[in-house]
């Protein structure tokens, strides 16, 4: 294969030309050279025209025939010739490749980042380590950006606290209850905190919350005209306990009545109801066959 379809393999429509690669037991390097016709300056966009210098780059690549890649990419620095601009010289970046200060290309960071948003910190890099991907744990984490928060809270709104570490530190989470997706995380679980959430993100018309009394206020305060509902997890939860408390608390009663029931007469069934007849299924028919031999055999 020449070397024009190993550039067509490793880096397809990517303006880099191959000059060696290097196979060992522990991995691939691929030597290559930048070959776009020119670079933007970052801060103003001019076109660089007169190179600086030129340097080697490493970045990790996804693993090649089982093994880790690693493109040792050579790239120019240009001189940014705007009189304007403030900046001297920058350095080119290959699109679909690089990007400024990454040590990983930009499809490496892609699975990477996937990784991290499905799997979290050390499950993530367990799994990179399976499949030879050098990502940390805390390389996984960094490339986790939180979504944007929307201006507007959603029609139904869902709240609860959850804790940052049990039983030292809790904090409070949103809920789109329609959309079944959690909107903004709070650092504590005081009413004050979100009470100035709903100030600014007005627009829920009714609100979940558990049945404690501090989102409660907090509703009161910043957000009279929502409906306040008690979220079915805490309604059973509450009713569950309140159960428990009542039974506990009637205990001697219970046993009592237990009690005048076993020394009482069994009560006769009158005209019971008739056995449930079910189609012979194929599974039916089997069960009561096994049940059969299991009791044939227990018997001998
Ligand atoms: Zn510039």
């Amino acid at each position: 294969m020449g070397a024009a379809g190993v550039e067509d393999v490793l880096f397809p429509g990517i303006d880099v030309r191959v000059t060696a690669i290097h196979v060992a037991a522990e991995g691939v390097i691929v030597e290559a050279s930048a070959c776009g016709w020119t670079a933007s300056c970052p801060d103003c966009g001019c076109p660089g025209r007169r190179i600086h210098s030129r340097y080697t780059r490493r970045q990790a690549e996804g693993p090649v025939v089982g093994r880790p890649l690693v493109i040792s990419l050579q790239l120019r620095r240009f001189f940014c010739e705007r009189r304007t601009c403030n900046r001297r010289t920058f350095a080119e970046q290959v699109p679909d490749l690089t990007e400024r200060q990454r040590r990983h290309s930009v499809g490496m960071r892609r699975w990477t980042r996937t990784i991290a948003t499905s799997l979290g910190g050390r499950p993530g890099e367990r799994l990179c380590r399976a499949l030879q991907l050098p990502a940390g744990r805390t390389h996984l984490l960094g490339l986790l950006t939180a979504p944007a928060v929307p201006e507007r809270a959603p029609r139904v709104l869902g709240v609860d606290e959850f804790a940052f570490r049990k039983g030292w530190r809790y904090g409070t989470v949103l809920v789109d209850v329609e959309a079944a997706h959690v909107v903004d995380v709070l650092p504590d679980r005081d009413a004050v905190i979100f009470a100035d959430w709903l100030r600014e993100h007005p627009g829920a018309e009714i609100i979940c919350r558990d049945r404690a009394s501090a989102y409660s206020s907090a509703v009161r305060d910043a957000a009279p005209d929502a409906q306040e509902v008690a979220d079915r997890w805490h309604l059973l939860a509450n009713l569950s306990s309140a159960v428990e408390k009542t039974c506990h608390q009637y205990r001697p009663c219970l046993r009592k009545q237990a009690e005048t029931e076993r020394v009482a007469q069994p009560r006769p069934i009158i005209n019971p109801l008739p056995p449930p007849t079910l189609p012979p299924t194929k599974i039916a028919v089997r069960t009561r066959d096994r049940y059969a031999d299991i009791h044939r055999l227990l018997a001998e």
